[in-house]
C-alpha cells in the first residue's frame, strides 16, 4: 500500500474509487490549488486529464488519464501503477475525508446506524473526521463487483 494519488479536479470520481480501494488520494477540488499540487512534494502519483500539468510536474511520476469513463479510468491507473488485487484494501478509509477508519464498539454505533443495520452487522467502522459510520454492507455490493470487474479484466503480462 505505499502508492498515494494526487486527482487533477477532472476527477473526482477516480479519486473517490482510489479511496475505495484503500489509497491516499488528495483531490484537487478539496484543495486550494497550491496546497494541492504542494501533496506532490508528498511523493504522490500526480492522476491528470491535462498534458500541461502533466509536463509542468514532468519530474513527477504521472498517469495522464485519457478516458472519460470510470471504469475505463480505473483499469488504467490499476495496469499502468502495476497495482494487484493483493495489495488493495477495500473500504479501509473515509471516502470523503480520505482518512484511515477505525473501528468502534458495537455499542457506540448505537442509535447512530439504522436499526435493521445494528441488529445484523457486528463489525462498525467510523471516520475520525466527519463521524460517519461504516460496516461491512455499507459499500453497495456494486463496489464489491466493480473491484472484481477491474481486476479480472485486467491486462496482465505477469509469468502467471
Ligand atoms: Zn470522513
Amino acid at each position: 500500500m505505499t502508492n498515494r494519488f494526487a486527482a487533477d479536479k477532472t476527477l473526482g470520481t477516480l479519486a473517490k474509487w482510489l479511496r475505495i480501494l484503500g489509497y491516499d488520494t488528495t483531490y484537487e477540488a478539496e484543495n486550494s490549488g497550491n496546497l494541492f499540487f504542494d501533496s506532490l512534494e508528498d511523493n504522490r502519483i500526480l492522476l491528470t486529464r491535462t498534458k500541461k500539468i502533466q509536463e509542468k510536474f514532468s519530474t513527477r511520476r504521472s498517469v495522464f488519464v485519457r478516458s472519460n469513463f470510470l471504469d475505463e479510468q480505473l483499469k488504467q491507473v490499476v495496469d499502468e501503477i502495476g497495482i494487484n488485487r493483493a495489495e488493495i484494501q477495500p473500504f479501509s478509509r473515509c471516502i470523503q475525508c480520505n482518512l484511515i477508519i477505525v473501528e468502534i464498539s458495537k455499542d457506540n454505533a448505537y442509535g447512530r446506524v439504522p436499526d435493521y443495520i445494528w441488529e445484523t452487522q457486528e463489525a462498525f467502522n467510523q471516520c475520525r473526521q466527519c463521524e460517519r459510520i461504516y460496516w461491512p454492507g455499507s459499500h453497495a455490493e456494486r463496489s464489491m463487483e466493480k473491484i472484481k470487474l477491474i481486476f479480472n479484466s485486467k491486462s496482465t503480462n505477469s509469468t502467471n
